[in-house]
């Protein structure tokens, strides 16, 4: 962007910093200012236009610098853009789209787009078809997502969110599809290491990250998932699939209400401000499969919210729902069980993937979950210690090896028709007399053969 005199010769408005209130800046001045304009301050700092009162206009700053009462702001006749473009790709920017880390040579993208833009409407938009493979067999299997879903990840702090996700990302960029990680107010070192580990895995290349730090300012980190969203709508008009990952909206919601209460919002449940749902709802819109120039492409969105105590009817949590297609629950009791991962097929629900699935996955799928409904009515029986006849002893013992198929404790991802086709040798009861561990192994097994034959692909 250009300096302050330039836009001030250009624009010919002023306006004075009255009253700072840490993100939150009251200028007084700039009669034309226009709601989300970009100003510049005297001191090289940007900020967006918030609200306008008749006396001041509010501002949201960008920056941690401090700015004093009496500098002086003009403004840019601009709205919010940034640089979109493949040379983002193994990249890890910030919410403004700077480079974040130096190693890769500056060679930024020149071509930018509006962070704040309008949802596309119905005519553009197609129904969801496709399957999105995550690799995580519980998943895949039981719970089935497709391209252009919104699903929402909620449970409670370390159930294993940001693994799952992880594990999806590495899958879809292995498939060639276009992967956006948004880190919203996260510890450096918690990015730094998924960073590592996307590397380790020789994926990078095919993602970009979004990263805001928590010790970042707090204008900065309520732009993160808008900044994700917008590289996901640059590459969806290339005609790419893209999987945006938004971790997490609960942080993101607690940095809004800061900034609405500094504003002097009126608080609403919880302190949250009433537009909430809107800010949430506006973002979730913008994901779907569409009609492009390029041919069908779609933006997955998995949003992230945090529980307390497993309580799934937090405002937050609930608004998320009620505005995505369906949620993954990570239960926290299942994970002290030791279940890896920890999603609860109970309480989870998918509203669009079943569509796209095959009728043998389907049917697959509806076996799998009567017969997973049964298995938790039967093991209330060995409480009671009563003598259990063969039939429920054999459904204890199939449901106990079902539970194993879908325990992933590594980074393994298994794809679907290999997944068919292990749960089917598992129903037959074709390793009826092995032990539960040979089991394992033997799966395994087949899984390595499939990953480093690279003739057989799908
Ligand atoms: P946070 O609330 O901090 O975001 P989270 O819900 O994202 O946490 P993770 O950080 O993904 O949880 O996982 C918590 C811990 O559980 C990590 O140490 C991770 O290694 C372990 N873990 C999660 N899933 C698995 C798995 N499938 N196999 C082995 N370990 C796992
Ligand atoms: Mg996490």
């Amino acid at each position: 962007m250009k300096d302050f005199n330039t836009y001030l010769n250009q624009t010919e408005e002023i306006g004075y910093v009255e009253q700072v209130a840490d993100a939150i800046i009251y200028v007084s001045g700039l009669p034309k200012v226009k709601p989300e304009e970009i100003v510049v301050f005297e001191t090289g700092d940007f900020g967006q236009v918030f609200s306008i009162d008749p006396e001041l206009v509010e501002i949201l700053i960008f920056s941690k610098n401090s700015i004093k009462p009496g500098t002086r702001v003009t403004r840019t006749n601009e709205i919010l853009k940034i640089p979109v473009g493949t040379e983002l790709l193994g990249r890890v920017i910030d919410p403004l789209g700077n480079p974040v880390e130096t190693s890769k040579p500056a060679r930024m993208p020149t071509f930018s787009m509006p962070m704040n833009a309008l949802p596309q409407g119905i005519i553009k938009r197609k129904a969801i078809t496709k399957t999105l493979e995550t690799g995580v067999l519980i998943v895949d299997m039981a719970i089935p997502l497709g391209h252009g879903q919104r699903e929402l990840i909620v449970g409670d702090r370390k159930t294993g969110k940001t693994s799952f996700l992880t594990r999806t990302i590495l899958n879809q960029t292995k498939r060639g599809n276009i992967c956006i990680y948004s880190a919203i107010g996260k510890k450096k070192l918690d990015v730094k290491k998924i960073e590592e580990f996307f590397k380790k895995e020789g994926v990078l290349d095919k993602m970009v990250i979004v990263a805001s730090g928590s010790e970042d300012a707090t204008g900065l980190i309520y732009l993160t998932p808008y900044t994700a969203m917008t590289i996901s709508e640059f590459f969806r008009d290339q005609g790419k699939d893209v999987l945006v990952v938004l971790d997490d909206l609960s942080t993101h919601a607690k940095f809004y209400r800061e900034l609405s209460l500094l504003g002097r919002r009126f608080p609403g449940r919880n302190s949250y401000p009433s537009d909430i749902f809107y800010t949430h709802a506006k973002l979730m819109e913008r994901a779907g499969n569409f009609k492009t120039e390029k041919g069908e492409a779609s933006i997955t969105c998995l949003p992230v919210a945090e529980t307390a105590q497993g309580d799934l009817s937090g405002y937050i949590e609930t608004n998320l729902m009620s505005m995505t297609d369906g949620h993954l629950y990570f239960d926290k009791d299942l994970f002290y069980l030791g279940r890896r991962p920890a999603i609860n097929p109970f309480l989870s629900v998918t509203r669009v993937g079943r569509q796209t699935q095959s009728n043998l996955r389907r049917e697959i799928n509806r076996e799998i979950i009567s017969f997973l409904n049964l298995y938790e009515k039967m093991q209330s029986f060995i409480h009671f210690g009563a003598e259990l006849n063969d039939n429920i002893k054999a459904t204890l013992l199939t449901g106990t090896r079902i539970i194993q198929f879908f325990s992933q404790y590594t980074n393994e991802v298994v794809p679907i028709n290999l997944q068919i086709v292990l749960f089917c040798m598992l129903w037959a009861n074709l390793w009826e007399n092995k032990e539960l561990i040979a089991i394992r192994a033997d799966m395994l097994n087949v899984i390595t053969a499939y990953q480093t034959d690279k003739k057989i692909k799908d």
